[in-house]
């Protein structure tokens, strides 16, 4: 391995960059990881049981319930005025079998947990510098200095330096709406259901956090949802009140409102010539579902997967991991770009035929246990 500082780099401090972190260094490759240091991350992620047991499993958590809170129900409350609207429907994880579809945390605390298990790995080291430029396996960093490795990971999320360097095509399609995420408290507590208020502009979800607490993710129009912060935060807490039809009582905010951009972003293939892409660098659509990090920790456990598979001893091993690597993810990252790509379509739609295929969908769901199972597997991710 002459002429190289590491046998991989990963570009990229997020959640996607710190699990491949450390997933590519417990498969043997000397690692590093350049993630550098940014504001924290205001987001959290409903993360459904089989990726619950990957970062188990990987070592990554041990209780969930030391770090997130449990999502037991699902209940879908169609707030349109719509010709057709849809049943209120309750999805019950008893139903699947399951104690709970699977745990909410907030980002920032994984973050901290992985941070933890990378710290104790001597194969990967972490460098609090960005990339500014890749050529063929030569990143350059933001001090100037130039770093080879035959792998290189790229998980420098939606803007990804390293895909455009890597010359793999995106297409990328951004909404007029947008996302506003804050920590709520309640009046009554809210146990383990999510509950969605389906509004005509899109979802206002209510996430479980614990006791009172709920994370409050709401869609609508980016002008919508600027207005509304910019009301200041009394305004605020009187129009989630009125969002969230009084069902909980009382209504304050708990921390600071943000307000992110969405878009879909997918890529012909997630790897060419030494280079893969994990996460976001990847694939992004709106938080319907919660689908994104679910599906960058599948990329995660394919790259280890693909890395187990590869004879690192054979001159080209790299190229031959990021040719397997984006076939093994190529239905996966198809299946549920289509189905947030639909769902968020159906929810947004005010054409009939949408109406009433997403109401009859939902009566169908609600009525037939079998088709439930299926969609249950479905948005579980399961494979
Ligand atoms: C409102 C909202 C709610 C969501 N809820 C859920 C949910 O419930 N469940 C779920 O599964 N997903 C959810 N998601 C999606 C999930 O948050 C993302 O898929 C996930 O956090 C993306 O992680 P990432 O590491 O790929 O990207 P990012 O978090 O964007 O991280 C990319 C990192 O790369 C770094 N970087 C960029 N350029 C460079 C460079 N040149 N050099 C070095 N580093 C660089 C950045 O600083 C950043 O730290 C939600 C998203 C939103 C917006």
């Amino acid at each position: 391995m002459t002429g190289s500082d590491a046998d991989a780099i990963v570009v990229g401090g997020g959640l996607a960059g710190a699990a491949a972190a450390i997933a590519v260094a417990k498969a043997g490759l000397r690692t590093i990881h350049l993630a550098p240091a940014g504001p924290p991350d205001r987001r959290t992620s409903a993360l459904m049981m089989p990726s619950v047991d990957y970062l188990r499993s990987a070592g990554l958590i041990d209780d969930p319930a030391e770090l997130g809170h449990a999502l037991t129900q699902i209940r879908i409350i169609d707030a349109t005025n719509r010709l057709i609207r849809a049943p209120e429907t309750l999805f019950d994880a008893g139903e699947a079998g399951m104690t709970a579809f699977g745990w909410n945390f907030a980002n920032s605390r994984l973050l901290e947990r992985f941070h933890a298990a990378a710290a104790e790995m001597s194969s990967l080291e972490t460098r609090n510098a960005g990339a500014t430029d890749l050529s063929g396996n030569t990143v350059t960093l933001t001090d100037g200095s130039r770093l080879s490795a035959p792998l290189i990971v790229g998980a420098d999320g939606k803007k990804s330096l390293v895909r455009s360097a890597a010359g793999i095509h995106a297409r990328e399609n951004a909404f007029a709406q947008a996302a506003l995420v804050c920590n709520l408290d309640l009046g009554r507590p809210i146990g383990g259901t999510s509950i969605e208020f389906h509004y005509p502009q899109g979802p206002f979800t209510l996430v479980p956090a614990g006791a009172n607490r709920a994370n409050l993710v709401w869609i609508d129009d980016r002008a919508v949802l600027d207005a509304a912060k910019a009301g200041g935060n009394d305004a605020l807490a009187a129009t989630f009140l009125d969002k969230s039809q009084r069902l909980f009582g009382a209504v304050t905010l708990a921390s600071p409102a943000f307000v992110f951009p969405l878009s879909t972003l997918s890529v012909d293939h997630a790897g060419a010539d030494g280079v893969v892409l994990v996460g976001e660098a990847a694939h992004a659509f709106p938080p319907i579902g919660a689908q994104g990090l679910n599906l960058g920790l599948r990329d995660v456990a394919d790259l280890a997967e693909a890395l187990a598979a590869v004879d690192r001893a054979a001159p080209g091993w790299a190229s031959r991991v990021s040719a397997d690597y984006p076939a093994r993810r190529a239905a996966d990252l198809a299946r549920t770009g289509g189905m947030v790509d639909t769902l968020f379509r159906s929810l947004l739609a005010d054409m009939l035929p949408a109406q009433a295929l997403r109401a009859g969908g939902l009566w169908a769901l609600k009525l037939a246990p079998a088709l439930r199972r299926q969609a249950f597997a479905v948005g579980m991710g399961n494979r």
